[in-house]
């Protein structure tokens, strides 16, 4: 490990748009160190340009790929020196009908929304369990999504790589848990970001703003040691329950 420099450091993948960086504005403005990472440099110079501090921290990194993932651990550690928290943001929206959709759709969702998460928490381990030990806790947040809860009609593939989210996360936070590292997914239904910009059915007023669901991954992560809240769905107002 790197020599300690802020009093708490966060990764989040995906950090550069959306969701991910309300995340990190959100860390950032409670004094948190932060690691965005996303594919592209100039985006995430972008971003940090946004952020505006040196407490944030940016790599270039692809999830999907074993060697940028080992690079953006030891990157992480390089700057902070701990991992209190995890934040997978990283994802991506396909979709079409089952019966009309080659299955490759599915295969490239799995392995965009799901398989990271396990992938990089993986190689987080052994610092958010040495960070987890010195200091009572650590924190793994995946979004998740309420498509994940609920499958649609053209949503099937990006439904299934979040239903498998809502087990992965159980699994990690039983399997790191004992070691003080818990685990929650956060399940929005529609978000004001770039994912949703290319669907003309949204009623974008109806949106839920990134920083509200940046707030519930905040609350996660700020809960006492003892204390873990599986799952957060996050729904438009308008949605009352189940009319996506
Ligand atoms: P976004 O497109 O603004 O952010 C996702 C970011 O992840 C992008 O910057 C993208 O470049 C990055 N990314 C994708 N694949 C990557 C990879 N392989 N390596 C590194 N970075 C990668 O979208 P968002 O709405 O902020 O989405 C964040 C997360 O929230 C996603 O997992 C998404 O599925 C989930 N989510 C979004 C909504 C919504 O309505 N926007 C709803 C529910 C869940």
């Amino acid at each position: 490990m790197g020599a300690p420099s802020e009093s708490r450091a966060a990764l989040v993948t995906g950090g550069s748009s959306g969701i991910g960086l309300a995340v990190a504005q959100r860390l950032l403005d409670d004094g948190w160190g932060v690691t965005i990472c996303g594919r592209s440099a100039d985006r995430l110079a972008a971003a940090a340009e946004q952020l505006g501090t040196d407490r944030v921290h940016t790599a270039t990194a692809d999830v999907t790929d074993a060697d940028d993932v080992a690079a953006l651990l030891a990157n992480h550690d390089i700057r902070f020196g701990r991992l209190d928290a995890l934040v997978h943001s990283a994802g991506m929206g396909r979709f079409g009908p089952v019966t009309l959709t080659p299955a490759t759709q599915l295969d490239q969702v799995i392995a965009a929304n799901l398989r990271p998460v396990w992938t990089v928490t993986a190689a987080a381990a052994p610092q958010l369990v040495e960070t987890a030990e010195s200091n009572g806790a650590a924190s793994v947040v995946a979004l998740g999504s309420i498509l994940g809860a609920h499958g649609r009609g053209m949503t099937a593939a990006y439904s299934a790589s979040k239903a498998g989210l809502r087990t992965l996360m159980e699994s990690i936070h039983d399997e790191l848990q004992p070691r003080g590292v818990r685990a929650s997914l956060v399940a929005p239904a529609y978000v004001d970001t770039p994912m949703t910009e290319g669907n003309t059915h949204l009623d974008r007023d109806t949106l839920i703003q990134p920083d509200d669901v940046a707030s519930t991954v905040l609350f996660l992560i700020g809960l006492g040691a003892t204390a873990w809240v599986p799952e957060i769905q996050v729904l438009r107002a308008a949605d009352r329950m189940l009319t996506l």
